[in-house]
């Protein structure tokens, strides 16, 4: 994949980059190898500085760096202004947070005596330099949500980002080296998906983080597997949005609109299956249907904008081909199911409800990555759990309920790193963020994800 900014409004190619060479890549790692033997023996108080003056940067930076990230991603300008603003958010949480997240822990006093020794605790001590192989979806959240924890952490970052992000994925680190970080702390790294290993293998390399496809994950976990190096893995999604007869109708078709086709559908925790009782189906269906095709699909940089253009040509026509696959094996479509006219070459998709789907069809089982919803009837809340995890993957859950009884079997039985009920799902600063099965391991954010990169140290005491 050639190293390029395309704009996907128009399919047209606005600047192409030339990938590192080895010696490029060369000069990277052993810088990287030096700031971290004195990045990590930095204060806490050094490092939260830094990552507020890179908090401030942002939000001085927000107006371009949105427009970068809808030029060459796609996403609804109003949209991208906001991530950049969550990702300002999300630095300064962790500046604040990390030194009480990473404070040493102490053991019970009975189980330190029991162990022989005078004292004994647990020191977070970073593990060093940490690859991140990143997609385009949220060009700027998926990066800082791995970089402001290994920062604090007092990791550096090497950044392979996506091909199609070159612009960002150069903004990023302009970033980091005008707040005054140290040099090599964190870098970029230009490279394509063939260039990936040979860094995960590298020996100045400790750890690697990957969001993206299960292609992609299973093949960087299994150099970092080979070379017995910690790995953390966010794949696809394919969540389930539950409607149970008690729902808040109104208030479930709205959300169900959004967790849709939010980002242009391109979102790994989107809700992808609409799994409604048949008490409510007919009266859900519809409404969702009338919503979803009202939408106004256009120009990303319009404010008007509700849908944008998918971020690839391929991605495109992965999306066409399963909703094909879908219509010849006898789904129904509700609304949209097509492209739409005359939008300037771009790569753009209606978006599209489709009921009557079947296990024989592609879309049962795999990632809708643009504004295609599947919906389903079920008779019982049972059942409507069964539905749910019969999927490859398990990343958030979303349900609508006010019963405390069928939350708590929610809670009990969902197989996803995330329940949420009577809204969508999101990722926040304080909570983890992650899957099981198909969707990866490892969680990423609050307490749990800035340990992941962290050398968990006993220190005990005769
Ligand atoms: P990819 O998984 O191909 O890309 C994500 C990142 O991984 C990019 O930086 C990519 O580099 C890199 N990469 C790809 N293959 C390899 C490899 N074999 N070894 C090392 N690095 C690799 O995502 P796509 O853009 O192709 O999207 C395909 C599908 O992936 C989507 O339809 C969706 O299902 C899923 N996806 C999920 C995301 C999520 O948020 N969980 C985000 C993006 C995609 P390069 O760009 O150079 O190929």
């Amino acid at each position: 994949m050639p190293i390029a900014t395309v704009n996907p409004a128009t399919g047209r190619t606005v600047e192409t980059f030339e990938p590192f060479d080895d010696d490029a890549v060369e000069l990277r790692l052993s810088r990287a190898a030096a700031a971290f033997a004195h990045w990590r023996t930095t204060g806490f108080e050094e490092r939260s500085a830094l990552l507020r003056r890179a908090a401030d940067l942002l939000d001085e930076r927000q107006e371009e760096t949105a427009r970068t990230m809808t030029l060459e991603m796609g996403k609804p300008i109003g949209a991208a202004r906001a991530e950049a603003a969550k990702c300002a958010k999300a630095m300064r949480w962790y500046a604040d947070r990390a030194p009480g997240l990473l404070a040493d822990e102490h053991p019970d006093a009975a189980d330190v005596a029991d162990s022989g020794g005078s004292e004994v605790y647990v020191r977070y001590r970073p593990l060093g330099v940490v690859l991140a192989v990143m997609p385009w979806n949220f060009p700027y959240w998926q990066v800082i949500r791995f970089a402001a924890p290994a920062l604090m952490a007092g990791n550096v970052g090497l950044l392979k980002h996506a091909s199609n992000v070159p612009r960002t994925a150069l903004a990023l680190e302009r970033l980091f080296v005008d707040a005054g970080y140290p040099e090599g702390c964190f870098q970029t790294l230009l490279v394509n998906a063939a260039g990936v290993e040979r860094v995960v293998r590298d020996e100045r390399v400790a750890a690697v983080t990957l969001t993206g496809s299960e292609g992609a994950g299973r093949s960087v976990a299994a150099a970092a597997g080979d070379e017995v190096k910690k790995s953390v893995l966010e794949l696809g999604g394919s969540d389930p949005f539950l409607v149970l007869p008690s729902a808040d109708l109104p208030a479930a078709v709205e959300r169900a609109v959004v967790a849709r086709v939010q980002n242009n559908g391109q979102s790994c925790i989107a809700a992808k299956r609409f799994i409604v009782h048949a008490e409510v189906y007919d009266a859900f269906t519809a409404a969702f249907a009338e919503r979803m095709g009202a939408l106004v699909v256009g120009d990303p940089m319009d404010e008007a904008t509700d849908v944008g253009p998918l971020a690839s040509r391929q991605g495109c026509s992965d999306i066409e081909e399963l909703v094909r696959d879908a219509v010849g094996l006898g789904a129904r479509v509700e609304c949209g199911g097509d492209r739409p006219e005359g939008l300037d070459g771009g790569w753009y998709y209606r978006p599209t409800v489709l009921t009557g789907v079947t296990p024989a069809m592609r879309i049962h089982r795999e990632e809708a990555f643009g504004p295609v919803a599947t919906v389903y009837r079920v008779e019982s809340l049972q059942e409507a759990i069964d539905l749910a995890n019969d999927s490859p993957f398990g990343l958030s859950s979303n349900v609508w309920t006010t019963d405390p009884a069928e939350r708590e079997q929610c809670v009990r039985d969902l197989q996803a790193g995330g329940v949420f009920f009577n809204g969508m799902t999101a990722s926040h600063p304080a909570f983890p963020f992650g899957g099981v099965k198909r969707s990866g391991y490892g969680r990423e954010l609050s307490g749990h994800g800035i340990r992941e990169f962290c050398n968990i140290t006993t220190v005990w005491v005769g």
